[in-house]
């Protein structure tokens, strides 16, 4: 991918936008805060701040994705693609 991305230097438009990374308390806001472990976390800021470092699937918190919380699933969605981490097929 490196020798890829050298050969193709030409092409390759700078981008010099500034992005800020999401903390583990914003990702927090977003998720259904019940605490119910069904992610293998004891709690969902714990949750969160592993999702920032890229050890957790956003695909483990099954309440997004089911039920009352489902309003949540796309902003959830957004922050882990700008994370830069793969959204998962069954989601
Ligand atoms: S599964 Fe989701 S709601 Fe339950 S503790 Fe984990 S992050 Fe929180």
């Amino acid at each position: 991918m490196i020798n890829d991305t050298y050969r193709r230097r030409a092409e390759i438009e700078p981008c010099y936008e500034t992005r800020s990374r999401p903390t583990a308390l914003q990702i927090y806001q977003w998720l259904p805060r019940t605490n119910c472990r069904e992610c293998g976390e004891v709690t969902c800021l714990a949750f969160a701040a592993r999702l920032l470092l890229g050890e957790q699937s956003i695909g483990r918190s099954r309440p997004l994705f089911t039920g009352e919380y489902r309003h949540l699933k796309e902003a959830m969605l957004e922050l882990v693609a700008a994370l830069g981490y793969a959204i998962p097929e069954e989601t």
